[in-house]
């Protein structure tokens, strides 16, 4: 079905309410296991219907935001989703509780349950107070980045605005741009601490109040972790300084003496990857759109299959226009079966990336809609950036379709930002393991910290204070992550890792690593991701000899290129 032929109705919160009850009811009056079990599919056809309507009116409002219909409809479910909290844990709490739940574990998966406990752990009605003022604090963390404006040259620029120049060819330019944000957060430095100062002191009250003894393991359970605790992320933080930064090390010295600059690098001249500017793909929305179905027709029958029903039934919304909302996201619309995909072209990298990476999850989303509870058809975050991060990898041999001439460049820029990108995620998730171990630590601890850290696994950055803020190792602020969401940032990391995997196994056999990529995928959520990993024949990311080969083998193909003569 097309996608305007999809049909919107809204629910109402009784219609929701007395859904979730019927169902709860039914469960609890099971006399055998086949009746619960068939109580949870039948409730599961109803949950399906209300994310799908939801999801409809979400994406046509972003798709139109002046459309009012959808803009009343948006504020209705905001509305209506927190009234039919109670309710939903109920049902919850019943599945838990089930004197079948043996039978229902084994229909449905154990990680429903073990998900649902997780979860639980996370909340006491003593923390109330906390939560409220933590959403507050990270809601003002965001219009503060939101409402800046910053002089630069002739104009006044928000912070998204900026980014063509602090990526612009021309270094005294570039620089200007770097110093001019760079003094905005220092203006607003004062603030920044005490936002934050105030969620570590909230986030440490609520891990003290639920017994935790502070707020790392109230963190990992907010992530739902299912799978590795604090110690593996020791572990695999080790791997990283071990392996991988002197590789990350080696990509920033050579790209020092490509362009004719100092090194270690100001952030100013760490920006600029190639003189004569950054990948470019080639050709027309359409044309990507294009290169995009030939890629898929070619890789598998079933992202053949994927690709032309997303095209031919209109599900992939990608072109800027007015009224749009900004950004980019994939969706699953569970009663159609199909996901749909949002986007804003912008003849960038970035536009590719739609076709790859968002598609990735879309590709995921679509191979296991018909998962039952629908809370199964994807895993957790770390498990999902697997599907999307490895399509951008098995593109690779297409490259040329989207990038014609720039092609090597971006083969060389793709595989090399991974590369990077991996250890300085790495800090942000450790520098988070200092700060709500030490909870009382003032800012300029905090920063020193942030300092250190960055000697150890970003050591080609220049702290020289030259560039205020970023130079002075205070460039924490910047990543919303620290503010809004505590312990996420470690997710990119090891699905960054697996997809490295993906890249060494496809540089020596597509057709094999392919095998695997699906082994994995339509495993959907079925299980954690460290044994769907197993099942799949990968290895985990968190093991020494994957971060070691993926390492080895990168540094070689880099090696390899011309960028590195
Ligand atoms: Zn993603």
């Amino acid at each position: 079905m097309k996608f305007n032929d999809m049909k919107y109705e809204r629910i109402s919160i009784e219609d929701m309410q007395a859904s979730l009850q019927k169902y709860t009811k039914a469960l609890c009056e099971a006399k055998t296991a086949e009746e619960a079990i068939k109580v949870v599919y039948e409730e599961d056809i109803d949950s399906r219907h209300v994310d799908t309507m939801a999801t409809l009116c979400f994406i046509r409002h972003d798709i139109d935001t002046n459309d009012k219909f959808y803009d009343e409809e948006v504020n209705y479910w905001n509305e209506a989703f927190p009234m039919i909290q109670e309710d939903a844990q109920k049902w919850i709490d019943a599945m838990l509780e089930s004197p079948f739940r043996k039978e229902l574990e084994e229909e449905f998966g154990e990680i429903v349950f073990t998900n649902a406990e997780i979860e639980k752990k996370t909340f006491d009605p003593s923390i109330i107070e906390e939560l409220q003022n933590e959403a507050k604090l990270t809601t003002e963390y965001d219009k503060l980045i939101a409402s800046a404006q910053i002089p630069f040259e002739d104009g006044v620029y928000t912070l998204s605005q900026l980014t063509p120049f602090k990526n612009d060819a021309d270094d005294e330019r570039r620089y200007k741009a770097w110093v001019a944000e760079g003094n905005w957060y220092k203006e607003n430095k004062e603030r920044l601490d005490s936002i934050y100062d105030e969620l570590t002191h909230l986030r440490d009250t609520m891990g003290n109040k639920l017994g935790y003894g502070g707020y790392t393991k109230l963190g990992y359970y907010r992530m739902q972790r299912n799978w590795f605790d604090k110690e593996d992320v020791e572990k695999f933080r080790a791997n990283v300084v071990k392996y991988l930064v002197p590789v990350a090390n080696e990509i920033r010295k050579v790209q020092a003496k490509r362009n004719g600059m100092e090194f270690p690098l100001s952030y100013s001249d760490m920006q600029l990857e190639f003189r004569d500017g950054n990948p470019k793909p080639q050709g027309t929305a359409d044309d990507i759109l294009a290169a995009g179905r030939k890629f898929y027709d070619e890789l598998s029958p079933e992202t053949s299959k994927f690709f032309r029903a997303m095209l031919d039934n209109e599900l992939m919304d990608v072109l800027s226009k007015k009224g749009k909302a900004g950004g980019g996201f994939q969706a699953p619309l569970y009663e159609y079966k199909m996901p749909f995909i949002f986007a804003n072209f912008n003849g960038t990298q970035g536009d590719v990336e739609v076709v790859t990476h968002e598609a990735g999850h879309a590709f995921e989303d679509y191979m296991n809609e018909d998962r039952v509870p629908c809370s199964t058809v994807c895993p957790g975050m770390e498990g999902a950036e697997i599907h999307s991060m490895s399509m951008e990898f098995f593109a690779w041999p297409w490259a040329k379709e989207f990038f014609g001439d720039d092609t090597e460049k971006y083969l060389f820029s793709h595989l090399a930002s991974a590369l990077l990108f991996i250890p300085y995620g790495t800090m942000v998730d450790h520098f988070q393991h200092i700060v709500y171990e030490k909870p009382n630590m003032t800012p300029a601890e905090r920063d020193a910290e942030w300092k250190r850290l960055t000697g150890i696994y970003m050591p080609w950055v220049r702290l020289d204070g030259d560039i205020p803020f970023y130079g002075e190792g205070m460039a924490w602020q910047r990543q919303s992550h620290i503010y809004d969401n505590p312990f996420y940032y470690i997710d990119y990391c090891l699905a960054q890792t697996v997809s490295l995997e993906f890249w060494a196994m496809i540089q020596k056999d597509l057709h094999g690593a392919w095998e695997k990529y699906m082994a994995y995928t339509t495993q959907g959520g079925s299980d954690t991701v460290y044994n769907m990993l197993k099942k799949a024949g990968l290895k985990s990311p968190m093991e020494e000899e994957v971060m070691k080969e993926v390492s080895e083998a990168a540094i070689k193909y880099l090696q390899g290129t011309k960028f590195f003569k």
